[in-house]
């Protein structure tokens, strides 16, 4: 049977009816992503020819994405792609697709190195996922040295291809948090550890909507049953591998702040602040470490 010919026009027209009836959210701005993805045709090329009609296996490709959009397979993991701070990054099943929320996180870590006076800052990427936040400090302060961990090879995988297409040199370890590290005998010190660990409370998990709670990965989701369990490893072992001074920065859901801080001021954290994130919610915890300060309180 001869397919039908869509023009540009009729078949955005059809994509976006198909994501509304399936109840998707921004049905008319995924069905132009689409659109976008499978042609390369931009909206200024659009509006300027709406009636150009598409060709035959093109329109196919295209109703194919809309389908599998349908099934609430997230666009990020239909295109491969996400962009996160204005840098491109390869996505898949394996990663959890880089958030904007994030991005205050890694403004927050650039301002600290950009302040500091010493040169080439040691940075470690605890479940680093694609590799978003420790690839976009790296593009942002090329002085400054990274090593990403994660305890999912295939996330690995996706991080190195993700530093190769932003031409970014960086260190992966495949590690447990930091057990891979404790089993070196020559222990490095990051002057600066950043995380955005899964944080959700397990039973929250349900809850979250169907492209999160099907399509990211669970373990990059899975705080533990209060959702605090990657916050209380990551802050006990970080004192063994952050310099004096050095910066512990976490991501956080917006109901953690507190206990979090908390946590990082009982392990020796100064200076310990919890910031918000362009919505207004709490998002980073931060602090400097003082190996004198532990010293002194352990010493009472
Ligand atoms: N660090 C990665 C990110 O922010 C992955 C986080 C995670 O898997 N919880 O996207």
């Amino acid at each position: 049977m001869r397919q039908r010919i869509f023009t540009l026009q009729q078949i955005i027209k059809a994509g976006t009816e198909r994501l509304e009836a399936a109840g998707i959210d921004e049905a008319a701005l995924d069905a132009w992503y689409l659109l976008e993805y499978v042609t390369g045709i931009s909206r200024a090329a659009y509006y300027g020819e709406p009636k150009r009609e598409l060709g035959e296996e093109q329109a196919r490709r295209y109703l194919e994405c809309i389908e599998r959009r349908k099934k609430r397979i997230p666009l990020q993991h239909i295109t491969g792609e996400q962009e996160f701070m204005g840098y491109p990054f390869y996505v898949n099943e394996h990663v959890l697709i880089p958030r904007q929320d994030t991005e205050t996180l890694v403004e927050e870590a650039v301002k600290l190195i950009s302040g500091r006076r010493k040169r080439g800052t040691k940075v470690l990427d605890m479940c680093t996922g694609s590799g978003c936040i420790l690839l976009s400090i790296l593009k942002m302060c090329p002085e400054a040295e990274g090593v990403g961990c994660d305890i999912s090879k295939e996330a690995l995988a996706v991080a190195e291809r993700n530093a190769k297409r932003l031409g970014v040199i960086a260190k992966w370890v495949r590690s447990d948090l930091f057990r891979e590290f404790t089993q070196n005998p020559h222990i490095e010190k990051y002057d600066m550890i950043v995380s955005n660990p899964p944080y959700i409370r397990t039973s929250d998990i349900e809850g979250l909507q169907e492209e999160v709670r099907f399509h990211d990965p669970q373990i990059a989701l899975d705080g533990g049953e209060d959702g605090f369990v990657f916050y209380r490893k990551i802050i006990k072992d970080s004192i063994s591998y952050i310099e004096d001074g050095g910066c512990l920065l976490f991501e956080i859901g917006c109901d953690q702040g507190e206990e979090v801080a908390a946590l990082m001021e009982e392990y020796g954290y100064e200076d310990v602040r919890v910031k918000k994130d362009l919505a207004g919610l709490e998002r980073i915890v931060s602090g400097r470490y003082n190996r004198g300060r532990i010293c002194e309180k352990r010493k009472k």
